[in-house]
């Protein structure tokens, strides 16, 4: 269901396994707010893919869906464009070569018809963040019904290594369990912190991404605006945090909640922003504690239709409740183009293989496919938000080398780079019954070389 970044990966999928698929696609009949074409996997705004190289998850990422062959990808390497080191595409010729691969597909059937109910058989539910209203709320009772977002109101991320634990400290508000870690601040840090809150820019919001705030889910720039007081009785209030060691209540706190089973992510809790990223990085590093923060994920605001997949989803991106229905892109909870692409290709393999009576497979912990949806399955559920590739997803690299020296960050990045791209390669080649036209992508090239595939 739905031909988008997600589901057109996923129709190519299954049908390379010799499985007969109906792609219903709704538009041009049923318009979103966003697409403005009829074509297949059109990016509804920026043209990228995200960050290239041995350093960047996304670049992990985007490797292991040549080696795979995904569609998306694919295409979106014929139809770069140049921009440093992403991997952005002319729009319209990506769309236009995705379209063009499915409808040529001889076991692909194209419906141009919106579905208003899950069907029966092995499916892959792939309608996005614009899912229309009529499918959503047949999802929500397919489901259970309270697990589906209606608009994205998120708080950055930032990885647990970053984060500087001689400031920062553990506790719970009046005593609680020790599960939050906490940012103080003095008067004098809050002062400047709320300063340059208030002149901070915000995305503008195209009309339909215009959204009526919930009291619970408030940017906090649109807190801010209310007062210089108000972020302090909201999400920066220090009652019960007095600092451990002295006992002294400090000005204000801002918490930060465990996002992964693992404590490698952590978000700021009440900071969903739609602030751009520039000014939230800046933000972010003003906060004591988070003077040298890597942000794993930046704070977004726009209408988004997702399910809660850690209460719902297998890693393997089948429904628990309905093994047959498997779903992808940012219905399941992911974030971005490529991430939504990556979730369809699985998606896809995992349908084709229930109709053909094999057990669904999940790509190896150590590939950002397998950490993104052993992610989507484990996370915390409460306040669960979609997530994009990062390096919190995947296991550490070791803090030193073979020889025992103290690996750069830098290495420790290409270290995870190369260790996730080998065991995807493995995984693919041992997938039974195999993928036609696999060719695993060498994990060590310099630099990668996006034409292998
Ligand atoms: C406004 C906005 C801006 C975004 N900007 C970016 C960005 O810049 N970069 C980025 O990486 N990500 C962005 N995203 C997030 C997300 O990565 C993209 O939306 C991505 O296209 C999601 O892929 P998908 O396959 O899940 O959904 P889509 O690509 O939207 O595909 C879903 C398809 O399902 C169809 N459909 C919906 N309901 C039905 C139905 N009932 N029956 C049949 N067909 C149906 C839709 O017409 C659509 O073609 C943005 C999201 C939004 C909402």
């Amino acid at each position: 269901m739905g031909a988008g970044m997600a589901g057109s990966d996923a129709a190519l999928a299954a049908a390379r396994l010799g499985v007969h698929v109906d792609l219903f696609e709704m538009r041009p009949k049923v318009r979103t707010p966003a697409h403005q074409t009829d074509r297949f996997a059109e990016m509804v705004c920026s043209n990228s893919l995200g960050g290239e190289g041995l350093t960047n998850a996304k670049g992990l990422m985007q490797a292991e869906m040549r080696a795979a062959g995904g569609a998306i990808v694919t295409a979106a390497d014929d139809a770069r464009v140049p921009a440093g080191g992403a991997l952005a595409v002319d729009r319209a010729q990506m769309a236009e070569r995705v379209t063009e691969r499915v409808m040529a597909h001889p076991l692909v059937h194209v419906h141009r018809d919106e579905l208003a109910e899950v069907p029966s058989g092995p499916t892959v539910l792939a309608t996005g963040p614009l899912t229309s209203d009529r499918f959503a709320e047949s999802l929500a009772a397919h489901v259970g019904g309270s697990f589906l977002g209606f608009y994205d109101a998120a708080a950055p991320i930032v990885s647990f290594e970053s984060i500087d634990m001689t400031v920062a400290y553990r506790k719970g508000r009046y005593g609680q369990a020790d599960d939050y870690i906490n940012l103080p601040l003095d008067e004098e840090t809050y002062d400047r912190f709320y300063e340059r809150l208030a002149e901070a820019r915000s995305h503008t919001p195209h009309d339909w991404e215009k959204l009526e705030f919930f009291e619970g889910c408030m940017p906090i720039e649109e807190i801010a605006r209310r007062g210089k007081e108000t972020p302090r009785f909201g999400p920066m209030k220090p009652v019960g945090l007095e600092d451990p060691e002295t006992g002294r209540r400090h000005h204000a706190v801002v918490q930060l909640r465990q996002e992964d089973a693992e404590g490698r992510m952590w978000s700021l809790v009440g900071f969903q922003t739609g602030l751009k990223w520039g000014d939230q990085k800046e933000l972010v590093r003003m906060l004591p504690g988070l003077q040298d923060a890597e942000i794993v994920r930046y704070g977004v605001m726009h209408r988004n239709t997702y399910l809660n997949a850690p209460t719902l989803l297998n890693a393997d991106l089948s429904l628990r409740a309905h093994p047959q229905h498997f779903v992808a892109g940012v219905l399941a909870g992911t974030e971005g183009y490529l991430e939504s692409s990556a979730t369809g290709w699985l998606a896809g393999l995992n349908a084709a293989r229930y109709a053909q009576g094999l057990a669904p497979v999940v790509p190896p912990e150590s590939s950002m496919l397998g950490g993104l949806t052993r992610f989507l399955s484990g996370a915390n559920p409460d306040g669960f938000q979609p997530m994009n590739a990062n390096w919190g997803l995947v296991p550490n690299a070791p803090k030193k080398d073979e020889h025992g020296r103290r690996m750069a960050k830098r290495d420790r990045r290409e270290w995870m780079y190369h260790h996730g791209l080998e065991a995807f390669n493995a995984w693919l080649a041992g997938l039974q019954p195999s993928l036609p036209d696999v060719a695993p992508v060498p994990a060590h090239p310099e630099p990668v070389t996006p034409a292998v595939r």
